[in-house]
């Protein structure tokens, strides 16, 4: 999601004012760093990377720095206070006013802070998307209404909005026109997406994906993240319906205890997340799952922690991202007594990823001397290979040329890495 946003700040700088991307901070005019506020983490690294750009500045007092994103707008005037250098601090809801505010700054030399939430009128002000390679990223809503006990998130993008579906179809076919061939749908929850249009029909997430699939050149359809309460059946048809929709779902459960499910105020049991992954797997039995979790939540004893593990194993992930508990501002879960130690978080953190390198391993090696179609989207790292993804999104290196880019091909898998396979193209 910040990347799109990154990208978008990006377009409106361009249109403005002409400015382009450096590649490094020390040759820029304009240094904007957009933030995450998810975990402490991610918030940490806000001041470590502005003490990095405070020596550029004093080099060259001219520069405007800014920090847009999650931090901006959880911590306001307090990061113009901890860091004075800092010009301008923007929301999330406001980045479509950059070029007006990095302008007034030019002229007046004030400190702004712009954090104000406007109804997503950001999308109407932006300049159309600039294709960068074969697969893109298209925000479909924003914010979220859900209030998890654990997460800023609510409190940082604000209320969930739907964008309306002629815009996001507008700004796919543009994105498509560009050679795009792979559209990955973007929102908190983007299965919570509802557009009421003119005559009243509600347009629901199930509905805008049908439409997206029908659009000219599109090969491949994609959306992330989805919420476990808002998984329709409509959706589930979707998956079986739509030839362009990919067999892969990242769909966050968080913990494999109802318990800790009731704490974290996730509105489902795990019951019920088995059984839709049943569901789903019945419908579409080549899907991949993949999921969030979250270890160390206040309360969380062994035998939950243990609940988690169970239905690891029950379900048989692709992949995961697993976090320990970080308490976030204003969020209720930090008000919660029974935390639990860093100690015994590490602990527990360890022995999932653990199970879980092992389910990811076995699903890689599940493809070897299987012939898969792999979209082909960058050059690898190492020279002389090709990069792209199997439907099911596993990543495939093989010998190819540069002109293969945005093309399916068969690839037959020959090799399973800790994190990719390696195959060799299979030439018509
Ligand atoms: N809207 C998505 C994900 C939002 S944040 C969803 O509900 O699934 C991405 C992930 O960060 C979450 O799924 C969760 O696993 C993790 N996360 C959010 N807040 C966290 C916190 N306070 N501590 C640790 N992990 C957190
Ligand atoms: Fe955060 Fe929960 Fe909303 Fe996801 S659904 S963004 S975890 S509050």
């Amino acid at each position: 999601m910040n990347e799109y946003d990154s990208s978008r700040m990006a377009g409106l700088m361009k249109k403005a004012y002409g400015l382009r991307l450096v590649a490094s901070p020390e040759d820029a005019d304009v240094l904007l760093l957009n933030t995450c506020s998810v975990r402490e983490k991610a918030e940490e690294k806000v001041y470590s990377e502005l003490g990095r750009f405070r020596k550029i500045k004093k080099d060259r007092p001219d520069i405007i720095i800014g920090v847009g994103g999650c931090v901006a707008q959880q911590e306001g005037e307090r990061i113009q206070k901890r860091a004075p250098y800092v010009d301008l601090v923007f929301g999330t809801q406001t980045y479509h006013k950059l070029p007006e505010l990095v302008n007034q700054i030019r002229r007046e030399r004030v400190n702004i802070t712009a954090l104000d939430m406007p109804e997503i009128e950001k999308f109407d002000h932006l300049p159309q998307p600039e294709a960068k390679g074969i697969s893109a990223f298209v925000t479909i809503m924003e914010g979220c209404d859900k209030f998890c006990t654990y997460c800023v998130v609510p409190y940082t993008r604000g209320h969930e909005i739907s964008r309306p579906v002629e815009d996001v179809l507008a700004e796919c076919r543009c994105l498509l026109a560009q050679g795009v061939v792979e559209i990955t749908l973007l929102g908190q929850n983007v299965n919570s997406y509802k557009f009421t249009l003119g005559n009243g029909t509600v347009c629901d997430f199930a509905s805008l994906l049908y439409q997206v699939a029908e659009l000219d050149g599109l090969k491949r359809l994609r959306f992330t993240t989805s919420h476990p309460l808002d998984m329709s059946e409509n959706m589930i048809r979707a998956f079986v319906e739509i030839p362009e929709l990919m067999p892969f779902l990242h769909l966050p459960v968080q913990s494999g205890s109802d318990r800790i499910l009731k704490r974290m105020h996730r509105g489902h049991k795990r019951a019920q997340y088995l059984e839709t992954i049943e569901a789903l797997r019945k419908a579409r039995p080549d899907i991949a799952l993949s999921s969030d979790f979250i270890v160390g939540f206040p309360g969380e004893t062994e035998a939950d922690f243990e609940q988690t593990l169970d239905l690891v194993r029950q379900i048989g992930f692709d992949s995961a991202y697993c976090f320990k508990y970080s308490p976030r501002p204003h969020t209720p879960a930090t008000r919660m007594k029974e935390t639990v130690s860093e100690e015994v978080k590490d602990e527990r953190l360890q022995r999932l990823l653990a199970l879980m390198r092992e389910q990811s391993q076995q699903a890689l090696k599940a493809q070897l001397n299987k012939t898969v179609e792999v979209l082909v989207e960058r050059r690898s790292r190492t020279r002389e290979d090709m990069q792209g993804r199997t439907p099911d999104f596993k990543i495939v290196h093989f010998t190819g040329k540069p002109r293969l880019l945005g093309q399916l091909m068969p690839v037959h898998i020959t090799k399973a890495y800790g994190q990719s396979l390696r195959g060799e193209p299979i030439l018509a």
